[in-house]
């Protein structure tokens, strides 16, 4: 993978609604740029499986499609992107689910004295979330929740990518289309 970035630290943050292919995506980048790739949905369920603190607090919202309350998402990156592992860059994946979220962590990559490289939004039409979405059979993916979550993705996720595009920090990719051209996409915008 060829990309305009150096070899340095990466940071990047990866959008999209249920079902756009970002995971695949992700996973891609990880591997690229040798970052932990940090996605909150899979911290929470693994969280809520090993019933720790904060999957206690976690689970009611989880289970029914709702968002974690912000206090909570944002003291767990707090926690996270302190590790060790995070110091040579990372992918999020699933966070900011919110613009508070976004700014918030604007906010903690200051006081880190650090910063993002880019927001990719992988962006594809509800209607491909949805039938994408029903195909995988997680246990919370049934259809109202699936359907839940695409409203939900519209309304909080919009205000993120207004938040990134004034920034300037917001890459668009047409993701209604197979992995490997989404992938080449990416490739050639960072
Ligand atoms: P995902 O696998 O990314 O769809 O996340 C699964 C669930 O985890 C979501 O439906 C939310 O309940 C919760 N979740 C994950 N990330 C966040 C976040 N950044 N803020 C709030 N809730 C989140």
């Amino acid at each position: 993978m060829e990309t305009g970035l150096g070899e340095g630290v990466v940071r990047l943050v990866i959008l999209g609604g249920p079902g756009a292919g970002k995971g695949t995506q992700a996973e891609l980048l990880c591997r690229h740029f040798s970052i932990p790739w940090i996605a909150t949905g899979e911290i929470l369920r693994e969280a809520i499986a090993q019933k720790t603190e904060l999957g206690g607090k976690a689970q009611p919202f989880v289970e029914k499609g709702e968002l974690v309350p912000d206090p909570t998402m944002i003291e767990f990156i707090q926690s996270r992107l302190v590790l060790p592992n995070a110091s040579k860059g990372w992918l999020l994946d699933g966070y900011p689910r919110t613009a508070f979220q976004a700014e918030e962590l604007d906010f903690l990559l200051e006081d880190l004295q650090q910063r993002l490289d880019w927001a990719i939004w992988i962006d594809v039409p509800d209607a491909v979330l949805t039938s994408r979405s029903l195909a995988r059979s997680r246990q919370d993916d049934r259809p109202e929740i699936v359907q839940r979550r695409i409203e939900q993705f519209r309304d909080c996720t919009i205000p993120i990518l207004e938040y990134y595009e004034r920034r300037q920090r917001l890459i668009t990719i047409n993701g209604d289309r197979s992995p490997e051209e989404v992938s080449q996409e990416i490739q050639a915008k960072l």
